[in-house]
């Protein structure tokens, strides 16, 4: 079985330091440069609105919804007024998906096994880790993709 990083969503999120995102650079809902991090939000943590309110506050037309009700963000549009965060009524879209990547950013793509090793490497283990378990929803652990499983609260219930 293929290595796999789990990465807690909950607590990473809460490093508002972390100078660390991963990236996939095969993931399919991606139409350009997407982090880990925003395609488990958009993914696991957003209710997929009907009437998605963060499409219609935004003044950029940035935010558009897949045939699966999934939304993606295009970041060559995005001006990162942040009105998508207020508007927002389950919290989905935070602070964490906007910070300024300054200089000594590192992106790991978690495609290539070095790479995956060396991001959970730079993390506490309760944050990532290496596993060869697959995803187990009763313990709030899901597969993101073939190579990524996230810990976090799914809203819907599977
Ligand atoms: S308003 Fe929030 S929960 Fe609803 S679709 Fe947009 S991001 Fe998802
Ligand atoms: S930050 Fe502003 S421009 Fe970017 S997606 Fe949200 S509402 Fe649209």
């Amino acid at each position: 079985m293929h290595k796999r990083v789990l990465i807690d969503m909950v607590k990473l999120r809460e490093l508002e330091s972390c100078k660390m995102e991963a990236i996939d650079r095969h993931v399919l809902h991606s139409k350009s440069f997407k982090t880990i991090r925003e395609l488990a939000t958009f993914y696991f943590t957003c209710r997929r609105c009907e009437e998605a309110p963060c499409i219609s506050v935004c003044p950029a037309d940035a935010l558009e919804k897949d045939e699966n009700g999934m939304i993606s963000r295009a970041l060559n549009l995005c001006i990162r007024c942040k009105s998508c965060i207020s508007i927002c009524p389950f919290g989905t879209i935070m602070n964490d998906l906007f910070a300024t990547k300054t200089n000594g950013y590192h992106y790991f793509d978690l495609t290539d096994d070095t790479e995956l090793i060396q991001f959970a490497n730079a993390f506490d283990d309760d944050i990532v880790k290496i596993v060869e378990f697959d995803e187990k929803p009763e313990e709030h652990i899901y597969r993101l993709t073939d190579r990524v499983l996230i810990r976090d609260v799914y809203w819907e219930v599977r």
